[in-house]
Order: C-alpha cells, then structure tokens, then sequence
C-alpha cells in the first residue's frame, strides 16, 4: 500500500470528500459531467482497504469495458502498489464468469466453457439459423440475426425458461413469428449447452440463477466481496442490477456511482430506472450529488441545465461551474446541409486563423449518424484541405480493395462463376489492356491457362503470372485443398503482392484495412462452422454496411468527427453539434418494427421479492427523454465553446429549430467569434493511453519490429486457430490439474485424461480429422506429463496467475502458467509450450519467463529462485537462472522496446527467422530473407 489518509483526501471538494469517507451501508454517487467520479470512486476504494482495514479481495469494482476496468486498475494502483492485483476489478459479464467458473457444479456448462463474444454470438445464430428453426426469410439475412440476437438476449436477461415460454405464448394466442422465435431460444440454450459455450446474455442469465438459487453460492460470494463500487450504473441493464443487488446483500456496502442524465444506452437494454430507483430499492441510500463541474465553463454548464432540466423522471441537481465564465454558445444558420457543412467549415478554419484554437484537434464535431448526416461537412474540410479524423461513417466496404478481397474470396468457391467486376481493383492490379481483353472473354475464366491467356492477347507477362496463380488456387478450393478463409486471403495477397506494394508505398490505410478485412475471416473461421467461401460471403453481405468503419492511420492534428455515442467518456475545447432541427435532434421515433417481448407473466422471474419495490413514475415519452440525454451528453463534452448549427432545409424541405434549442432559452442569433483563447490541451479519455503489451507481442517487436507492426498495430490475423484450439485445451487441462493439487486433491493419469475431455475446445465439423488428430496428441502430452511430474505437485501455489505490470510507458500483462515452490525454497515460475525445441516460440523463451519473474516478484511475497519452460511435446524441460543480471537485462529489453513502439520504429528485420513468420510472402522482404524451399515453391 503506498497511500495515507491524507493524500486520499487531498484536493477534494466537501462532497468528494463524503464518498471517500462513507462508511457502510448504500451509496448513491450521482456526478454529472466533469465531475471526478472516477478519481473519487478510485479513493473510495483506496480509502476502505488503507484506512479501513478492507481486505482487498472484498472489494468488486466493475466498469462497462475491459479497457476501462484495466485502466482502472493502473490507477488505483497508484494507491495501493501491489495490492491492487487482489482486488476484482472487472465488467459484469466478467464477475459473472467469474461465478459461473468457481461454481462449475451448479449449472450445466461445467468449469471450462467457452465464452461468445458478440460477433462469435452473430456467427453462431448466422450459421444456425435453419437449424434454430428461423429459415433465412425475406429481406437481409442479417435482419434476421439481429433479431434473434435482441430476442435472445431479451429472453436470457429475463431469465425466461422457454418452455413456460412457449405454453404462455400459445395461450395467449400469440402470432407465428412470436412463437417461431421463442422455439429459437428453446434450441439455441441448447445448442449453447452442447457446444460448451455461453454468450454475454447467458452469462448473466446463470450467474443471476445460480446466485438466487443456490443459498450456499450466494453466501460464499457475499461473504468474500464485502464492498461494492459500480460505475456507470445508469447503464446497467434490470438483470446486472439485481446481480449487483444479490451479491452486495446483507449488508449493502453498496456505492453506486453514475449520472441519470447520461444514460444513452437503452437500445442496448440499459435502463436508467436502476439508478432512479436506488433510494426505493434500498431504503438507507445515502445520496451525494457531485455538482461541482471541473470541464465546463458557466455558459455550458447553465445552458445544458436548463435543457436537461425538461426530462420529467430525474434527480434534481444544481450543477456549479467550477472554471467561471466562457464564451456564449454560438448559433449558426443555413439555407440547408451543403450550406450548413461549408459554414461549419469556414467557421472551423476562422477559429483556427484567429487563434482561438491551436490546432485542429481541439474541434469535435458530433452527429448522431456520421454514415449518414456528415457527408456535406466532410466535402467542404476536404475542400479546405482541412484535415478530419473520422470515426462511425461505416465505409469499409466501400473501399475498393476491400471489396475486390471479398469478391475474388466469393468467387474461388463457385466452380465456374466469375464476373469482370471482381477483376477491377488495386488488389489484382491488372493493366487496363488486360482488363478490357477480358471483358470480352467469353469463356470460363478459371478453365484458362497461361497459353490461352497469351493466345487471346494477354501480353503483361506479370498479369498472365497473378491469373494463373489465382485460376492454381481455385482448381485447390473447388478441390477443398484448404485450411481457412484467413489462409485464402494470405494466399491472395501473395499472389497478387497487395500487401508488400502497400507497405512498400507507406500505404498505411491499405494495411489497416486489410487487416480488418484478414480479422473478419479469422472470426468467419472460429465461429462460422464452416469453411465455404459461399457461407463467409453470407456473413459479409449480412453484416450492416454501417457496423464496419473504414480504418484510417491516426493524424497528429485533425478536426474529431465522431458520433455522439463514440463521444461519451471523452472531452474537447470545442464541440460542434450540426443539425439541430426535429427530425435529427430529437429524431423521430421509429415504429412498427416487430419486438419480441417477454410477456408480463414471466417477466417477474427477474424480480427477487426483497428488491421489488419500483417508485419512480415511468415517462410519458421515453424516447424524448433519450433524445434529451442524447443532447445533453453531446453538448457536456465541451469544456470551453458549444457550436450548434440549423440549417433551414434538409433534403429540399422544409424543417424546424429543434425544441431543444427552446428548452435552453436559445434565440436563433448569431453571435460573432469569441475573442478567446483556448489553452490548447485535447480530449481525455479515462486515464493515459499507452501501450498494453504481453509477453507475445515483445516478442514479434525483438524478432522484427514490422512483424510486431502487422500483428499488434495494424491487427493483420494469421490462420493458426487449429494450434490456438489446441493450446487453449492443454493450457487448460494443466490448470485444472494444478487447482486440483492445490487443493489437495490427488491427480492420477485416468483422473488427468478426465480433465482434459472437459477442458477440450471442439474445432467444430468442418475439422474432425484434424480434431481426433490433435485430440490424440494432447492425451500424450497430458499422460506424461502428469506420469513424469505428479511428485511435484505439492509444490504447486499458484496456477494459471494473472498479472499486469506497470513498466511505466506500457502496461505489461498475462497469466503464468504455473508459480510453484522450488526445490531449496522461493518460487519457481513454469511455463509450458506446446510445441517443441525450435521456432519462434521457443527461441525467446527464456524472456518470457524472466518477464514472468519480474512481474511475480512484483506480486508475491516470496523471491523467485527458478525459471523452467516445460515442452510438452518432447516431455523436456529447460531452466534458467534468476540473478541481478538477469533482472537488470529483462528490464533493459522491457525499456528497448517500449521506446521502441512509442516512437514508432516498425523497420524490417529480415532474417532466417522470416521462415516461420506467417507474413513471409505478405511482406515485401520475408520471401528474399528466406526464399521458398522446393517443396513450398
Ligand atoms: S517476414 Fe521477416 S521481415 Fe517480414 S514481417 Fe516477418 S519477420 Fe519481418
């Protein structure tokens, strides 16, 4: 612990001072914008376990994102050092896996299950859809997956049993389409049990159950986390709210911090009633208002509280400027959208010029569509040359390299199709002649050779080269020779060089989003089950063509345009809010979209009886009030000029000033420029970025800075899910035997081989050879090693540990495999490769478990004596000292290649080592490193 009482309660304002220091018992922390919640919240937490004698494992803090838990967790430990790895800091649906994992006996998914994120969740019901008994209907096929997804995940957070939902559906007389789908769910629980899998909604659907059902559960959890502190609750959805309600009783050490105002969330099932109704849920709430503004000058902070002021169902709350007056808000009108985009940008260039703005990234512009609404700014910046960095616009499937990836993808898989569209593009890059000689063609395209080729007049030798490989790779899909949709897209851009000319050409944007691209077929290849190019063009076509930016490389100075839910957390000098007309702030609502509702009858299955007590009033117009709050957090990004624009006309008619400007007192006046100077500091997000590294990505940095670039930069995916599977399973066995040694359970080879049946990742049916194959050398690996080892076994004090490492610039994290006693006393540190001598796995090895040395003796109490990596392929082991020139090199390496990736220093390092690099002929040095060997040629 490295903090006093004295520096937790330093520069805090009264009521800051009063979370710190509340005892026991509810909490309710309602901060408005710029606030500090984060800061209090963190010495809250702080204050418990230094001052208060809060053992840190009672502590729960959950956050809604693993990047904001993570961050969390850095700075909390400024203020407690080491301590801060004992504390559970985490999302919702991480504490409930959490659950579901220490309480395997209580539900059926068993200790090792796999969790679906989103997108694998999309696949799934994608890939199912017949089998889930939907068909693919009318309309987009994507529709009908989100559908089901909404459907699901609204039945799974009601803790809906289907079949009382089915009988209750039939009785009343429900439609079709009703019942179609709640037998959806009925199949889709089970096949999510068959597959040893659990989405996000099923994670919370168990925990809840387990949790309200199982007394001996819930007691044990209660018992151990004593304290709670939830952020962001006004967006939590009713069932996260009576997990945290279960889990924080008897005693309610309950702090729950959030902003009613704030909540944007509930077309993902957020609710903002959950932290309206704190006081009524919990009768002893203590209430504190953080109503002291640190990022907003007065006028915003007035004029936002007058608007926010008309939601009928909120707190009250007076919030004070702490910063003293600003400029006005500025208003601006326009005949319509060109002319509203051109103002907005002459305005944005007059900022610059008279220096109220230093550089361009103090602007924001935030829409709330930016695919649709922010076209006509974008033109008239671009027109000024004035740089934007643009997020939410969708576009990636407009690019045109992307969309030739998808379509020559598409194509390698129908015997004879192929159309000379997917012929144009940067990919294949043909010459103009060669393009038009084929167009002509009428022939089947993949049944040419290279002479037919040079017979119809195809003289670009290079052209005739990249055809006939393409036609080669075809013949090898129409014959199923291969592995992946992610290894087809390697194939093509080695083929075709794509890559290695973009990276050539400093091409960055090329590279980023073939990267996306390259990921979209790694996630088609773990979830999709299936391998058919025609089944991955079903997913890509399904996908909304909005739910995909394109990548761009970051601008050191350019104009933010965002949406103003990608705005949320974040803050800037100046925001831009266009468009302040009805029908776009507040849009209309949408009606007349089918909603698959849990009937009222089931819906109190999620209402435990001591926490049923609902006061608040419901809102005559929801969807105003979100439309409000919309506004409202928009405008609270700013910290010293709101601009809002009205244009007269969109789209040839006629359109009026939004009410919210009336809300607010606003006349429709300009005002000129504010002769004020912005101090120049940008938009913060929660804490500082930096690098999160792992021990993997160093690695690939010391092996070959560019390697590490497309990896962990740019996000280019390789196509080794096989070894990944594989590895996954045995690193999961191995931690199941050692939880089961540590608790002194005795492990035998039967009871070993057990385990390793229930830790197995299935591969899923497009792969049962390779499956029984691996399956069969995983059972080797498992039996000797625990034939070899078992006597060491007491020994065992920490499996599969995980860790982050503040190494100043970069956050270091991962799991150590196995921390055991050494012979002779101190730590041994264990990790186990699944392959064996050679690679470029083994060859840094060794600096893997320095790094876990550094970052154990970081954590544990107890000095490290012994680094082992154990092969299971081989049955070998290879130890390595731990000694002050040990330490001092592993920390110099750590330094190297921080510096290294801050100051963006990606160059080649060709090699041997090119071998085994998956980009070898992506990039435009590995094939001349380590040219092909005659069998790969
Ligand atoms: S092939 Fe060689 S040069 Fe290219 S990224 Fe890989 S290691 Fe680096």
């Amino acid at each position: 612990m490295v903090a006093t009482p004295d520096t937790l309660l330093e520069a805090l304002t009264p009521e800051q001072r009063e979370v710190v220091l509340h005892e026991k018992g509810p909490l309710l922390v309602i901060a408005g914008p710029g606030a500090g919640k984060t800061e209090v919240m963190l010495r809250r937490a702080a204050y418990l376990v230094c001052e208060r004698g809060v053992e840190p494992e009672a502590l729960l803090l959950t956050t809604f994102t693993r990047k904001a838990a993570e961050e969390l967790r850095l700075r909390l430990a400024r203020f407690l050092g080491r301590d801060v790895e004992r504390v559970f800091i985490s999302t919702i649906h991480g504490f409930c896996q959490w659950v579901l994992e220490n309480y395997p006996q209580v539900h059926p998914y068993g200790r090792y299950f796999q969790v679906l994120d989103e997108d694998a969740q999309y696949l799934l019901i994608l890939s199912h859809l017949e089998n889930l008994g939907l068909g693919r209907g009318k309309g987009r096929v994507g529709d009908h997956v989100e559908a089901a997804i909404a459907a699901f995940n609204a039945y799974s957070e009601e803790c809906v049993d289907p079949a009382r939902l089915l009988e209750v559906l039939r009785a009343s007389g429900a439609g079709d389409e009703e019942i179609a789908m709640a037998e959806a769910y009925r199949r889709y629980l089970a096949l999510l049990v068959a597959e040893r899998a659990i989405d996000f909604g099923g994670l919370q659907r168990e925990a809840y159950r387990v949790l309200r059902e199982d007394a001996a559960v819930r007691e044990a959890v209660q018992r151990r986390f004593r304290y709670l502190i939830v952020d962001e609750h006004q967006d939590t959805n009713p069932i996260q709210d009576r997990i945290l309600g279960l889990v924080a009783a008897p005693e309610y050490n309950l702090c729950v911090v959030g902003d009613d105002d704030q909540s944007i969330y509930r077309f993902r099932g957020a609710t903002v009633r959950n932290f309206l109704d704190v006081p009524a849920t919990y009768p002893n709430t203590r209430t504190i208002v953080l109503s002291r503004n640190f990022r907003s000058t007065a006028p915003i902070v007035e004029l936002t509280g007058r608007l926010i002021a008309h939601n009928p169902v909120r707190y009250r709350k007076a919030l004070v400027a702490h910063r003293g007056t600003g400029p006005e808000i500025l208003l601006l009108t326009a005949e319509d959208v060109d002319d509203e985009g051109e103002r907005l940008a002459d305005l944005i260039d007059d900022l610059r010029r008279s220096q109220v703005i230093r550089g361009w990234r103090n602007v924001a512009v935030l829409f709330t569509s930016v695919r649709y609404f922010a076209g006509p700014l974008l033109a008239a910046l671009a027109k000024r040359r004035i740089p934007c960095e643009v997020t939410g616009d969708g576009g990636f499937f407009d690019r045109p390299d992307v969309r030739q990836l998808k379509d020559l993808v598409i194509a390698l898989g129908w015997p004879s199709y192929w159309r000379t569209t997917m012929l144009h593009g940067p990919v294949l890059g043909l010459a103009p002649e060669t393009l038009t000689i084929l167009e002509q063609y009428e022939g089947n395209l993949w049944e040419l050779d290279e002479a037919g080729m040079y017979t119809l007049g195809i003289v670009d030798e290079r052209d005739r080269r990249v055809l006939a490989q393409m036609i080669a790779l075809h013949r090898r899909v129409q014959a199923k020779e291969y592995a992946s949709i992610t290894g087809l897209v390697h194939e093509i851009l080695a083929i075709t060089g794509y890559l290695a000319n973009r990276l050539r050409a400093g091409d960055d944007a090329a590279v980023l989003n073939v990267a996306q691209f390259t990921r979209l077929a790694t996630n088609f290849d773990r979830h999709g089950r299936s391998r058919s190019t025609f089944h991955f063009g079903e997913y890509l076509w399904s996908l909304p063509e909005r739910s995909l930016d394109e990548r761009r490389p970051p601008l050191d100075d350019a104009v933010q345009v965002m949406t103003i839910h990608q705005s949320k957390g974040l803050e800037f000098p100046v925001v831009i809010v266009p468009s302040v007309v009805e029908g776009r702030l507040p849009k209309h609502a949408r009606h007349g979209t089918v909603t698959y509702r849990v009937p009222d009858e089931l819906a109190p299955l999620v209402m435990p009886p001591e926490i049923a007590t609902r006061r608040q009033p419901a809102e005559d117009d929801p969807h105003l009030a979100d439309q409000r709050r919309l506004f409202y957090v928009a405008m609270t990004r700013a910290r010293d000029l709101v601009i809002l624009s009205v244009p007269e006309r969109i789209r040839k008619q006629r359109c009026k000033p939004s009410r919210f400007l009336a809300e607010m007192g606003l006349e429709l006046k300009e005002l000129p420029i504010p002769s004020y100077r912005i101090d120049g500091s940008e938009r913060r997000a929660l804490g500082t970025p930096r690098a999160h590294l792992t021990f993997s990505a160093i690695n690939a940095y010391l092996t070959c800075p560019l390697r590490y670039r497309l990896l962990y930069e740019d996000g280019l995916s390789v196509p080794t899910w096989y070894f990944v599977q594989f590895g996954t399973s045995l690193h999961r066995t191995l931690e199941a035997i050692h939880r089961r040694a540590l608790a002194g359970e005795p492990v035998d080879e039967p009871a070993a081989l057990a385990l390793f049946e229930q830790c197995w990742v299935p591969f899923g049916p497009r792969s049962v050879e390779a499956e029984q194959r691996l399956e069969e050398t995983g059972r080797g690996y498992i039996a000797r090693y625990v034939r070899e080892h078992a006597a060491s076994f007491p020994r065992v004090r920490r499996a599969e540990l995980t860790f982050s490492y503040d190494a100043g610039d970069a956050l270091l994290s991962g799991r150590v495999d196995l921390v055991r006693e050494a012979e002779g006393g101190g730590l041994e540190i264990v990790d186990f490769k699944t392959r064996a001598h050679g690679g470029l796995e083994i060859t840094n090895a060794r600096l893997q478990v320095e790094l876990y040395a550094l970052a154990c003796e970081n954590l544990l109490d107890d000095e490290v004596r012994r680094l082992t990596v154990h092969l299971l392929a081989d049955g070998e082991t290879l130890d390595f000292p731990w000694d002050p020139q040990a330490r001092q090199h592993v920390r110099d390496t750590l330094d190297e290649v921080i510096t290294g990736i801050a100051e963006r220093q990606f160059a080649p390092k060709p090699g041997p080592h090119c071998r085994a690099c998956d980009f070898r002929r992506l990039c435009p040095y590995g094939d001349r490193a380590a040219p092909a060997r005659p069998a790969e040629a």
